[in-house]
C-alpha cells in the first residue's frame, strides 16, 4: 500500500480539502498520514488517515523523520507562501530531507496529481 504524507498551511487548507475531494477515489487506496489539523480536515471528507502533531507543534518534523526512514512514498504539502510560519526551520528540513532521500514532493496541486498519477499508475 502506498504511504502519503500530506500537509497544508493555514492559507491553504481549503485548496487541500478540494484537492483531496478531487482526488479521493486514488487516495482511498493509501494509507494517509497528515499533520494534526490538516488530518482533522481531511477526516471530515471521509478518508481515513493517521494524525500527527499540528504542525508548529512538531508535526512537520515527524513526517521528515518518517521521509528519512523511507516510511513515506511522497509528501503532498501545500505551503502557504504569501505567510510568515514559526515552525519555518522544520518546513525547510522536510523539504531538504525529501531531496536527500529522494522522496517525492509536491508543493502545490498541479504537481501533486501528477505524483498520484506516477504512484499509482506506473505500479
Ligand atoms: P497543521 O500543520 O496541519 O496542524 O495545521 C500544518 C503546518 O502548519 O505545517
Amino acid at each position: 500500500m502506498k504511504r502519503i504524507a500530506l500537509i497544508a498551511h493555514d492559507g491553504k487548507k481549503p485548496e487541500m480539502v478540494s484537492f483531496v475531494l478531487q482526488n479521493k477515489q486514488v487516495l482511498r487506496k493509501a494509507q494517509l498520514f497528515a499533520t494534526g489539523t490538516t488530518g482533522k480536515h481531511i477526516e471530515d471528507t471521509g478518508l481515513s488517515v493517521i494524525k500527527l502533531m499540528s504542525g508548529p507543534l512538531g508535526g512537520d518534523a515527524q513526517i521528515a523523520s518518517m521521509v528519512a526512514a523511507k516510511e513515506v512514498d511522497c509528501v503532498i504539502f501545500f505551503r502557504d507562501p504569501l505567510d510568515k510560519h514559526p515552525h519555518e526551520p522544520d518546513v525547510q528540513m522536510l523539504m531538504r530531507l525529501c531531496d536527500v532521500h529522494n522522496i517525492p514532493l509536491a508543493t502545490n496541486p498541479a504537481t501533486a496529481k501528477m505524483i498520484l498519477l506516477g504512484l499509482f499508475e506506473v505500479n
